[in-house]
């Protein structure tokens, strides 16, 4: 039997685990779950909201499945996203953006990997504050991790049949920092000259974005571009309620949805679990559970399909309701 850890956030986090573990368990595939809780409320009783035990559960069995954790705002503590990521040398955050069945955008089209780098940029969180009135924040881009992630991009367009890498930066600006992750992009791009290789400043990009997506294929961004862009992609599908991720390292991947904690909806029922499902999905095909992954996939697409669906895609099934037709129709498939 599998063992994956579950790292069960805050907001929303519980709702939507509790809905894609259901569904998962009634696809038949038994998963040895090892339920690990982090974030504000583990704090009381464990003085951090990352404690060690979530980071050993993961070396230890190489893989999660991981929902939201509230990031404070302005104070508090670090986001325990970025310090996972950093602990785990997570340094591709890969994020698709693809139409889903049955949910109406302006474009129907949409077909976007974002490789985002995960470890460093001003994530790296270099701040201090000089007096009252100026704090400054170092954006740190280094060589070792920009090769590392153009060349996690290029061999991912080759393995998943991608046309294109298209590097996403503001180097005219940021000469230094950001004009060494592009030339880290352009020395990669000369070992793949079967991937066509293209370059865009970041605010031309969004604006392309907005009004041709189906121009782009992959992606390549530093960490904060990317964090920014992959929001702008799952906007083009139909909203954070669907965008899936992972988060992969040498050793270990964490799967996570790309939206945060929702906490406007948390309790309420309301969450969209379909983000956290594909993520999942993607996970079990990871593992080599295409089989299982591919059949949950259909239940989920049929019952979009059918117009079946939360609040924030234009629905009016709950959270729970909305688990028990995709379950429904997994019973018929399976
Ligand atoms: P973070 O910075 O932690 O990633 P965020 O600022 O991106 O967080 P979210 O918590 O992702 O913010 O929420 C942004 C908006 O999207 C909120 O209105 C929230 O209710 C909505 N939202 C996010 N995830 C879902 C979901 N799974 N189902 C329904 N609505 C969602």
């Amino acid at each position: 039997m599998k063992s994956i850890t579950l790292i069960k956030g805050d907001g929303i986090g519980p709702e939507i685990a509790e809905s894609v573990l259901e569904i998962i368990d009634s696809s038949g595939l038994v998963i040895d779950w090892d339920i690990q809780t982090a974030g504000a409320d583990v704090i009381a009783k464990e003085q951090t909201p990352l404690p060690d035990r979530v980071i050993e559960s993961v070396i230890k069995t190489g893989i999660a499945l991981k929902t939201p954790i509230t990031t404070p705002i302005g104070k508090g503590f670090r986001s325990v996203n970025v310090q996972l990521r950093k602990e785990l040398d997570l340094y591709a955050n890969v994020r698709p953006s693809y139409n889903l069945p049955g949910i109406k955008t302006c474009y129907d089209n949409v077909d976007i990997i974002v490789v985002r780098e995960n470890t460093e940029d001003l994530y790296a969180g270099i701040e201090r504050q000089i007096d009252e009135n100026t704090a400054e924040s170092i954006k740190r881009i280094t060589r070792f991790a920009s090769l590392r992630i153009a060349d996690f991009a290029f061999n991912y367009a080759l393995r998943n049949n991608r046309k294109e890498v298209c590097v996403v930066t503001k180097a005219n600006i940021c000469k230094l920092s950001d004009g060494l992750f592009l030339n880290c992009a352009r020395e990669t791009a000369k070992r793949f000259p079967q991937i066509n290789f293209r370059e865009i400043l970041v605010d031309n990009c969004c604006m392309q974005l907005v009004q041709n997506p189906n121009q782009f294929d992959v992606l390549l961004l530093p960490n904060l571009y990317g964090d920014i862009v992959s929001d702008l992609c799952a906007g083009l599908i139909g909203g954070l309620g669907i965008a899936q991720g992972a988060n992969i390292g040498t050793d270990c991947a964490v799967f996570e949805p790309v939206h945060g904690s929702a906490p406007d909806i948390a309790g309420q029922n309301k969450a969209n679990p379909t983000a956290l499902l594909m993520s999942a999905i993607e996970m079990l095909s990871y593992i080599g559970e295409n089989d299982i992954g591919y059949k949950i996939k259909t239940a989920l697409f049929e019952t979009l399909r059918a117009g079946i669906m939360t609040p924030d895609i234009g629905g009016n099934y709950s959270c729970s309701k909305f688990t028990n037709e995709i379950i429904k129709r997994l019973r018929c498939i399976i």
